[in-house]
């Protein structure tokens, strides 16, 4: 589940490796993946890399002649980058791969393929040509940027989120853009609020230590997902959270046992003695039991 810190490090690694390159061929194996039509993808070959861009958890990729390629990997969507080109055209398969985009030199030499591949059967990966990334919808809905967030801006944005759990609140890509399920475990540990705690109803210390703890989580997993090959990204992404996925862990902070609240289609952590004053949160199998 890719969020701000491995999109940032795919922007700026594409950027290092790809501009300048042209773009040979742009093959379509999950056709439902291009959520576009005008202008027609097709027009992309030919067309010069001139950089990567990221836009929340949107990836932007910019082309001579005024297009751009937008790609919004989804829950389980990655893009690998490989020097050795398949000869070959992509073919559709029961495969991970969705798309491939082959670059070549100037004089015409095979430089590098960039599969974006998705794993699993839910597919949620999505692709658009636009010639402006905020004809997305995705992008045009955005909030302000998780690392342009200071105390006020963040206290206003929560505020104007009302009682929704802050969990939710700050995932919600309309209210903060960039936040997923497994960095906001991160950002409301180390700013020791309660995943259930109301958007609106944090006093002003805990809305500066919450857009201090969103800055400084976020920052350190880009930097630490650039020092990465975005190959290996993936891997080294879990090795930084410290509290999401984490169960019965110990909390790197107190020590008391990692807990989990289990939803429907995902889970969360949070540590009890930093976040919750003891209390365990209400959760599916919580509520069985209780009935
Ligand atoms: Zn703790």
């Amino acid at each position: 589940m890719p969020e701000l810190p491995e999109v940032q490090a795919l922007a700026s690694t594409l950027t290092q490796r790809l501009a300048g390159l042209r773009l040979a061929a742009f093959e379509i194996v999950a056709v439902s993946a291009l959520k576009t039509a005008d202008p027609p993808y097709t027009g992309l070959a030919g067309e010069r890399f001139l950089g990567a861009s990221r836009f929340g958890k949107f990836l932007a990729l910019e082309f001579t002649g005024g297009s751009w390629l937008v790609i919004h990997l989804a829950r389980a969507g990655w893009l690998r980058l490989t020097d050795r080109v398949p000869t070959a055209p992509a073919r559709p398969g029961r495969g991970p791969l969705t798309a491939r985009l082959v670059f070549v030199t100037e004089a015409g030499e095979p430089a590098f393929a960039l599969d974006l591949t998705e794993a699993g059967t839910r597919k949620g990966a999505a692709m658009y040509v636009v010639r402006d990334p905020s004809d997305v919808p995705g992008i045009a809905s955005l909030g302000p940027d998780a690392l342009d967030l200071d105390a006020e801006l963040l206290a206003g944005r929560l505020r104007g989120a009302g009682r929704a759990r802050i969990k939710n609140a700050i995932r919600d890509q309309k209210v903060i853009a960039g936040i997923g399920n497994a960095y906001s475990d991160e950002i409301l540990h180390a700013a020791r609020i309660s995943p259930y705690a109301p958007a609106d109803g944090l006093g002003q210390e805990q809305y500066a230590d919450l857009a201090d703890a969103i800055v400084a989580v976020l920052t350190t997993a880009a930097t630490r997902a650039e020092a990465a090959d975005p190959t290996s990204m993936k891997a080294e992404k879990k090795s930084g959270l410290v509290i999401h996925g984490h169960t019965g862990d110990p909390c790197p902070v107190c020590g008391t046992a990692i807990a989990e609240v289990a939803l429907a289609d995902r889970s969360f952590q949070y540590c009890p003695t930093c976040q919750t004053e003891g209390k365990p949160l209400a959760d599916r199998r919580m509520s069985r039991l209780l009935k």
